[in-house]
């Protein structure tokens, strides 16, 4: 099965897949234009944006371009290529946000498309998923955005 949302997204035939429906997930829109995000990096195969929801300031979201729901359904080639990807960012996150350490965690119990969660830590505390969430205005976000893209 092809999800198509348009050519810049990558193409997933699932092998477990055996219902003839698919849901283009509101990432692959995100990747595609058709949902605005705050962005912050790109190559061919991966995607970094804000979280709408942020734990705190700083915290991305690294995604694949392929659409897949589960993290360890990607090939050794795909966790490799996004966990290198999200290196890069998780470096630039914490010359932007200095904290103790950026903390990485694979969730995806509300999103079906695969992703890694990137927080600037102080604390094991920041990376309590069932914490509030930083209710932040567009133009902090855009703040947020340019300052850790300045250290890619
Ligand atoms: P998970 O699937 O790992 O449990 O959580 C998905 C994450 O995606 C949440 O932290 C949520 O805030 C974020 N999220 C959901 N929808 C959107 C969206 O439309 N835009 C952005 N930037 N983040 C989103």
């Amino acid at each position: 099965m092809c999800h198509k949302v348009s050519s810049a997204l990558k193409c997933w035939a699932s092998p477990s897949d055996n219902q003839n429906i698919s849901i283009i997930t509101i990432f692959s829109k995100i990747i595609a234009g058709e949902i605005p995000c705050y962005k912050i990096a790109e190559d061919d195969d991966c995607f970094a944006f804000l979280d709408i929801n942020p734990l705190v300031k700083g915290h991305t979201l690294v995604i694949p371009k392929r659409e897949v729901d589960y993290f360890f359904d990607l090939s050794d080639e795909e966790i490799a290529a996004i966990q290198v990807f999200a290196k890069r960012v998780a470096l630039a996150i914490q010359k932007a946000f200095p904290c103790r350490k950026v903390g990485q965690a694979v969730l995806g119990l509300e999103v079906p498309h695969a992703h890694i969660h990137l927080v600037p830590m102080q604390s094991e505390g920041d990376m309590l998923f069932c914490n509030p969430k930083l209710k932040l205005t567009n133009e902090e976000f855009v703040e947020i955005a340019s300052q850790i893209k300045r250290f890619l």
